[in-house]
């Protein structure tokens, strides 16, 4: 935000400036520099001799208007007053960079003497700092009278609406500021790079390699539109020319396939997805073959790369305003992120129309609304970021119900028996060697004579009864109906699992008023002892467990029984206690 606002406060100091310092005669011009001069006349037409003529302006355009760039050859016409007095008359021709085929020059004396020099596109000289090139003029003397100018094959209007001469190079030069705006804007394009980076490791999202693929075209184009590029290296000027609409052809199309990727499911309709992604597609490939700027289509390769960008300003803007209406949060932030971009390039394409005439730092418009359009898209992103780990966390807890549901049971709240046999062997990992299983003695009578309510209840009652709440070595399972096992670890398990068993009925009474009798427990205990090392299973220990339960019910219940496992054979050592109670 602070760098936006730093932006804005950049653009409104350039607007206030010339383009080019020194365009204009007075107040911007740096006073040791001869301002650069503009072209009085300008003709589109072929010149016959008697239009070459020192005084004869017929044929000549000399206002600004008219200009066109859809012609074999365009003449600009340079006069004396510019330079006349000067200590140091112009040496150099500089203009925007646009391809053309070549730039004659015709400077001629008071006397008729002619000084003519041709120069083709691979002989101008992109330079720091601007988008602009530049090439030596003839000698020009005090008894010059004109400077005429062919420049054949243009492939653009700002290549003749921009074209000065000049003594010194520096003339030419973009106003500092200007650059330092292209720097921040470039600066503003690269956190999103890396943000879209960092994103991408979190996310896998589609969006966000488009994003970043947008970003980079977006970079390439304020490298060479914005001519930032000249300030590191020279390129050739048909390069130049060239990557600058190319990249944004290509940062357009590829906001369309952005745009696809990042709206909300149902954001879109089927048909405007179709439309945004054929759009997207003609993006790339019509007005970005537009911009090479051909031989062959120089007649209107200009209003071709501005006509063709037209379906995609009505397309996106179509797109975005149906997700709108369609309540999708995304497209609010692409609306904010967009406008300006599209208001400037609006602009920016009737300029390179010639359909209206205004100074090249407007084009500085563009470049704020690029770093707009990043900075917001950026926030959009952390904006869905949020979300998807809003519903990543949902989902999670959904998962951690599902699991407490299919783990617990529903009646005791104690581990069931998926769980228990799920976990069983890293359970016999961490030490629990002892398998008793609990089974309610006569409880079927329970039932019977109070109800299912009582049964339930006396049910719960065991469950904390072996909960043995807070114990890290003991683990109390419901098997089903009224069955239970504890799995017990560290110091006299045996006499444990008995303090448990003991503790049932107790607890029955105490929770579950009104009963005739005593609910007792009885128990089949197994412990693994010097065995421990031998695996067991689940169904193993169960079984063992089972048969000793049966004896202890066998032998008048309220009771345990239990073995002992021994490594030798796994012969058991097997007691029975008898009733405690008895
Ligand atoms: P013993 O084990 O001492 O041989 O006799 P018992 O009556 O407990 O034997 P049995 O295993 O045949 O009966 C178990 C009874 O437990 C059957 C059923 O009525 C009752 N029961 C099983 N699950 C539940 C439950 O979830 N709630 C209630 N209230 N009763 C249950
Ligand atoms: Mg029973
Ligand atoms: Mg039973």
């Amino acid at each position: 935000m602070i760098r936006l606002c730093m932006a804005a406060v950049l653009l409104a100091l350039s607007a206030a400036r010339p383009a080019y310092a020194g365009a204009q005669t007075d107040a911007g011009a740096v006073p040791a520099l001869p301002p650069a001069q503009a072209p009085t006349c300008h003709a589109a037409t072929p010149l016959d001799r008697s239009a070459t003529d020192l005084n004869d302006r017929a044929g000549w355009t000399c206002s600004n208007t008219d200009w066109r760039s859809n012609v074999p050859a365009v003449w600009l016409r340079f006069e004396a007053d510019g330079w006349r007095g000067d200590e140091a008359p112009p040496r150099q021709f500089f203009s925007r960079i646009a391809r053309f085929q070549s730039i004659s020059f015709h400077a001629i004396d008071a006397d008729g003497t002619v000084r003519s020099a041709r120069h083709t596109e691979a002989d101008a000289e992109p330079f720091a700092s601007g988008p602009v090139f530049r090439l030596p003029l003839p000698a020009i003397t005090d008894d010059t009278r004109l400077l005429l100018v062919r420049i054949e094959a243009p492939h653009s209007v700002p290549l003749l609406t921009e074209a000065r001469i000049a003594q010194d190079p520096a003339a030419a030069a973009w106003p500092q500021i200007d650059l330092m705006l292209l720097a921040f804007v470039m600066g503003m394009l690269v956190l999103p790079m890396l943000f879209d980076i960092s994103f991408f490791m979190v996310l896998r999202e589609r969006f966000v390699v488009l994003h970043a693929a947008m970003v980079a075209a977006m970079m390439v184009y304020v490298l060479t539109a914005g001519g930032l590029a000249s300030a590191f290296v020279t390129l050739p000027v048909a390069l130049m020319a060239v990557l600058g609409p190319l990249s944004y052809a290509m940062g357009a199309g590829l906001s369309a396939l952005f745009l696809i990727a990042f709206l909300e499911r149902g954001a879109q309709s089927r048909v405007m997805r179709r439309m945004t992604f054929a759009t997207a597609w003609f993006t790339m490939l019509v007005p970005g073959f537009f911009a090479l700027q051909l031989d062959a289509t120089q007649p209107f390769d200009d209003i071709g790369y501005f006509v063709t960008f037209l379906p995609y300003i009505a397309v996106i803007s179509a797109a975005v305003l149906e997700a709108v209406l369609r309540g999708s949060r995304s497209a609010r932030f692409i609306t904010l992120a967009w406008l300006p971009i599209i208001i400037a390039s609006v602009e920016r394409l009737l300029r390179g129309l010639g359909w209206h005439v205004g100074p090249a730092s407007l084009d500085q418009m563009i470049y704020i609304a690029v770093g707009i359009e990043v900075v917001v898209i950026s926030l959009a992103i952390a904006d869905r970021f949020l979300a998807l780990r809003r519903e990543r966390d949902a989902a999670l807890t959904e998962a951690r119900m599902l699991e407490q549901i299919s783990t617990r049971d529903s009646l005791t709240g104690l581990m069931n028996r998926r769980a228990i046999e799920a976990r069983f062997e890293e359970l016999l990992a961490q030490g629990f060697d002892t398998f008793a299983l609990v089974d309610l003695d006569r409880f079927k009578a329970i039932n019977d004579l109070h109800g299912h309510q009582v049964g339930d209840a006396a049910l719960v009652a065991c469950a904390s009864a072996i909960r043995a709440t807070g114990d890290r070595d003991a683990v109390a399972v419901r098997l089903g109906g009224e069955e239970f096992v504890v799995l017990l670890r560290g110091q006299r398990t045996l006499e444990r699992a008995e303090a448990l068993r003991q503790a049932i009925p107790i607890r029955i009474a105490k929770e579950v008023p009104g009963l005739d009798l005593p609910v007792t427990a009885s128990m089949g205990v197994v412990m693994l002892g010097d065995a421990g090392h031998h695996k067991m299973t689940f169904t193993e220990f169960y079984a063992r467990a089972d048969a000793l339960m049966y004896e202890a019910k066998a032998s008048g219940r309220n009771r345990l029984a239990y073995e002992r496992l021994t490594v030798f054979g796994m012969a058991p050592e097997r007691r029975r206690q008898e009733d405690q109670a008895a």
